[in-house]
């Protein structure tokens, strides 16, 4: 094998939680509890239990003072294990203000160690490219898988992360952004960036492996938005492609012989990298105020059916 540096994974899905900090000081805080086990504890007001508590539990835990670079650690088994050929998923999920695009881009106009997963992790592989002399290694950004065609997508040649940083935020500038009540710039669109990495092994066999990079469209309820119309179609065509996104990972932890792939675009377009021979990590973040406990408690819950 090219590259083979890939720690131990347990099983081909796994699924982590990140709590950011707070933005409301001195106010309560839903979030009771950050394990270094993988546990987290909640304090649910709606919940009929006498104190209120409920305890998840993930393969990790970030809580609100973890490093860009903490978590990265976590997820670079993962990027190296493309190059072996393997086909990897990373999605953010959550409500919006929850810090999916932290974690996947880092905070807009951050400073070069605030910079997120996606930059990260090229950065990752376009060092082990170079420390690669011998081999003809080719890296390509797309928005979409091959064979899937998507009308607008476009991919581009890239020779290093800069490059990559480019394009994303061309990516970002056409992201389709709309008010809604909840944030006047909520994201209601999921970000999908792919990275085809082609190699060859030691004896010139072919190696390809898919990277695929997805920031999610906020997943918090219809109604809290208060939308109507155009923005009411957009709000549950979103909630529906992420129950179905739910669905396929659920059926492919639980190992079920009918995946449910053609149920929306996004799980189409990611079904060669979501199951088989492929490795998909969910995080799913958390806002830690008191008055984000209902959807954070839906956020757990999703993440914990699909682990
Ligand atoms: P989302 O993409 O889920 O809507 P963002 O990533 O835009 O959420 O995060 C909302 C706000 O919180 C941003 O201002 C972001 O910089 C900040 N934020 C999110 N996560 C963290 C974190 N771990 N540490 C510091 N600030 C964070
Ligand atoms: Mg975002």
């Amino acid at each position: 094998i090219l590259y083979n540096m890939v720690q131990d994974l347990k099983g081909n899905i796994r699924v982590y939680c990140r709590v950011r900090p707070s933005f409301t000081s001195g106010s309560s805080n839903a979030v009771e509890f950050v394990g270094e086990d993988g546990s987290l504890v909640i304090v649910d007001p709606s919940k009929p239990t006498k104190d209120g508590r409920r305890q998840f539990q993930f393969n990790q835990v970030f809580g609100p003072t973890a490093t860009q670079e903490e978590v990265f650690d976590h997820v670079q088994p993962l990027i190296r294990s493309v190059m072996d050929g393997y086909n990897v998923c990373i999605f953010a999920y959550g409500q919006t203000g929850s810090g999916k695009t932290y974690t996947m881009s880092g905070p807009s106009g951050g400073s070069a160690k605030d910079l997120g997963i996606n930059y990260l992790a090229l950065n990752d592989l376009f060092q082990i490219f170079y420390s690669l002399t011998e081999h003809t290694l080719e890296i390509r950004s797309c928005a979409g898988d091959d064979g899937l065609t998507l009308p607008d997508a476009i991919m581009l040649p890239v020779t290093s992360p800069s490059d990559v940083l480019r394009l994303m935020k061309l990516g970002d500038l056409n992201r389709v952004v709309s008010s809604t009540a909840m944030n006047n710039r909520s994201s209601r669109s999921h970000s999908v960036l792919t990275v085809h990495v082609h190699g060859e092994d030691e004896s010139g066999g072919k190696l390809r492996g898919c990277l695929h990079l997805v920031d999610l469209a906020g997943s918090e309820r219809v109604d809290k938005s208060e939308v109507t119309g155009d923005r009411l179609k957009e709000a549950q065509y979103i909630n529906k492609s992420l129950s179905c996104l739910g669905d396929v990972v659920t059926a492919l932890a639980q190992k079920n012989t009918h995946i449910p792939y053609r149920n929306s675009k996004l799980t189409l377009l990611l079904q060669d990298s979501l199951g088989g021979h492929a490795k998909t990590l969910m995080f799913a973040h958390v806002s830690p105020e008191e008055d984000s406990v209902l959807e954070t408690v839906s956020t757990l819950k999703f993440a914990q059916r699909v682990s």
